[in-house]
């Protein structure tokens, strides 16, 4: 079998640039980052699974400053090079180090943790703000593929979750976010996830419907611009034996989507502020809208204001937040 190669964006900055760095890299497509901290700067190495296309790694990384609110001058000290890299290592121990997720009933865990027999997970990352998340350590995962029962005598659903190139491992703060509202407030009726990415919180939704649900029409609708997430997206809803119950689409809400009684939106500010009529008329229940960083918020806030919509909570994990109206 011949060996996978895999290329290396790697860039060196100053600490306070970290973050906007992380976040353009995965936004650029990265499978993942690692990050080595030395006395003066950083530096960021995304892994990418295809040749890096520098132009536009370098416009997700403007697009990130601006996100970030970085100094504009700095980006042009930013220093990167490209390298292809023998594939094994870092994917080994990339896999070694994704450690599962807990948030609330859900834990959100990478098949290869999963599919082994006797594979045990010590201690998931519990969510920050979650309230009833366990913190002791946890019984053995589910062996069977696709089966969703875990640890002693609880309701735990375990999503298998192979990212692939797409977005949405459960490690992210907004991931997070929006499985925490899914664990306190989906009640099992039809549900959107816009932004499938992986298709994580569309699999979390499918795994809470209750079995008795009204055959016919499919209650789950998972949509995502990129063809690849998609693909991605009912690979892992097969993985977790719920292919059957999510309506993948490539493409967006738009006008004609029908309405859902749980709408999720994890995507970014920006396309949050430009899609939310067609989000609000999608919705005939609870809206979830995250990928919105701390600094977002108001521009997010005004624009519901102008749709007539002011009351709702909003969730926080360090910099990040989820509206739930
Ligand atoms: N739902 C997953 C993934 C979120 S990442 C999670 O919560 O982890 C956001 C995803 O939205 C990406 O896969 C991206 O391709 C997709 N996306 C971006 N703009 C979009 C749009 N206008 N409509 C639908 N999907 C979009």
């Amino acid at each position: 079998m011949s060996q996978k190669q895999w290329f290396a964006f790697d860039v060196s900055t100053k600490p306070e640039n970290r973050e906007a760095i992380e976040y353009g890299l995965m936004e650029a497509g990265a499978l993942g980052t690692e990050t080595v901290d030395s006395e003066s700067d950083v530096r960021i190495t995304g892994y990418f699974a295809s040749p890096v296309d520098e132009k536009k790694v370098h416009s997700a990384l403007v697009d990130a400053w601006r996100i970030y609110n970085q100094v504009p001058s700095e980006i042009d000290r930013v220093n990167f090079k490209v390298r292809a890299v023998a594939d094994r290592d870092w994917l080994a121990d990339w896999k070694k180090s994704w450690q599962p997720v807990q948030v609330g009933r859900f834990i959100v865990a990478p098949p290869w943790l999963v599919s082994v027999p006797g594979a045990v997970v010590s201690e998931p990352r519990a969510v920050a703000t979650g309230s009833s998340v366990s913190s002791g350590p946890l019984d053995p995962i589910a062996t069977a593929p696709g089966s969703d029962t875990v640890a002693r005598g609880t309701d735990t659903i375990v999503i298998q979750i192979n990212p692939g190139m797409a977005f949405g491992t459960g490690t992210h703060e907004t991931t997070r976010l929006c499985l925490k509202a899914i664990d306190e407030y989906y009640e099992g009726g039809s549900f959107l996830d816009v932004g499938t990415g992986t298709g994580v919180l569309a699999i979390a939704a499918a795994k809470c419907q209750k079995p008795d649900r009204e055959g016919g029409q499919l209650a789950i609708g998972a949509y995502d611009v990129d063809a690849d997430a998609i693909e991605i997206a009912k690979q892992n809803a097969e993985l977790n034996g719920v292919c059957d119950a999510i309506d993948f689409q490539v493409g967006s809400v738009n006008e004609t989507t029908a309405s859902a009684d749980f709408v999720c939106a994890n995507l970014t500010a920006i396309v949050i502020v430009e899609l939310l009529p067609m989000l609000v008329g999608a919705t005939c229940g609870r809206m979830v809208l995250s990928g919105i960083l701390d600094s977002q918020e108001e521009m997010v806030r005004s624009r519901l204001a102008e749709l007539g919509i002011t009351e709702f909570e909003v969730d926080r994990d360090g910099e990040w937040i989820a509206m739930v109206i």
